[in-house]
């Protein structure tokens, strides 16, 4: 019977969705070792986080006071520390910039095998198999590693959030910081381009893609964006030229997003765009190419011309 110790992610004072993606993760895992599910919070309102993160199937909450904000040499430390208090048998980070900058770090001070990016993962007595994609999602990998040592990092928006109501203890971790060990200091945060919007949290998205053409006819979208109480977001080229900022952009190398309608307007789908929109619960797709890929993955489908198509929509839901 061994342990799982997950490390929830908090950003400008608020938890990220990816905590609760990782209790689910991490229940699932500690049901396959028979052991408790650790949660562990580190910095920022420790307290508040560790009553928002009470959630079915944790067991602990460690909450660890230390500074404000996440800072590498620090959470490199504590994690550290409590991977040797806990002891588990997996250790489970977010495959996010913060995740990716300490974990690698953890394990290779722990000497654990490190799995980044998974988006399954299963264990099975001391055996844990992390699938993986590849090539922008086109091909999946499945890695087989001895699970008594392995950190993995899981990809965000690849497994439901756990919600319900728990009943986990809270206990606070001292942890000995070595100031000499701490390089670097966080001066403050800033948002990539485009204010505020973030399109990870919109419940309805209307993206844009190539078909809307010029720059000038975005209004339209933004019309019905506005018809329909969305937020605005776009594939790649829109982005690539300069027509809506960089957090606008949905796909690989944009944001994962998983809203409960995206409407894809002009856009054909390429695996790149695929692979951040995937889970998003209704696609509906306006394109005039039968064959466009998008229509692979949509639950609806229009295939016409969206200049005819977006104003009839527009008509409808503000009439
Ligand atoms: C490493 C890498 C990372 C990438 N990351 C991303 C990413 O994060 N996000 C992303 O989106 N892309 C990404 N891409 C780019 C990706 O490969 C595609 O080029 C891009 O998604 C295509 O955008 P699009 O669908 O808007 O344009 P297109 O592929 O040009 O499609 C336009 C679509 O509009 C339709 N259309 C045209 N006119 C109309 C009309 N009047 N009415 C209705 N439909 C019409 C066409 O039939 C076509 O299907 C990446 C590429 C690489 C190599």
């Amino acid at each position: 019977m061994s342990d799982v110790l997950a490390v929830a992610e908090h950003r400008r004072g608020e938890l990220r969705d990816v905590s609760y993606e990782l209790v689910t993760v991490g229940s699932q895992l500690a049901d396959a070792t028979g052991g408790d599910l650790h949660v562990a919070v580190v910095s920022g309102d420790v307290d508040r986080y560790a009553e928002e993160l009470d959630v079915e199937g944790v067991d602990t909450i460690h909450t660890v006071e230390d500074g404000e904000e996440f800072n590498h040499d620090v959470y490199a430390q504590v994690v550290e520390q409590l991977y040797d208090a806990v002891d588990p048998q997996v250790l489970l980070t977010p495959n996010s910039v913060n995740g990716l900058d300490y974990g690698p770090a953890v394990a290779n001070a722990l000497d654990l095998t490190y799995v980044s990016d998974a988006v399954d993962v299963e264990l099975e007595g001391s055996t844990l198999t992390a699938t993986r994609e590849m090539y922008g999602g086109k091909v999946e990998t499945t890695t087989e590693v001895e699970a008594d040592a392995v950190a993995v990092s899981i990809r965000s928006a690849e497994w439901p959030a756990t919600e319900a109501a728990g009943d986990a203890v809270v206990e606070s971790f001292d942890a000995t910081i070595d100031e000499s060990a701490v390089k670097s200091t966080v001066t403050g945060f800033e948002e990539v381009g485009g204010g505020d919007v973030d399109i990870t949290e919109a419940d309805v998205l209307v993206s844009v893609g190539r078909g809307i053409e010029e720059e000038e006819n975005l209004d339209l979208v933004r019309d019905l964006a506005d018809a329909l109480d969305a937020t605005l977001s776009s594939s790649r080229p829109i982005v690539d030229n300069g027509w809506l900022p960089k957090n606008r952009q949905v796909g690989q190398s944009g944001k994962v997003v998983t809203p409960e309608f995206y409407i894809a307007i002009g856009i054909s789908g390429a695996v790149q765009h695929v692979a951040g929109m995937k889970g998003a619960e209704n696609i509906v797709a306006i394109n005039t190419d039968p064959n466009a890929p998008i229509f692979d993955i949509a639950d609806y489908g229009i295939v016409d011309d969206l200049f005819d198509v977006v104003p009839a929509l527009i008509e409808e839901f503000e009439g």
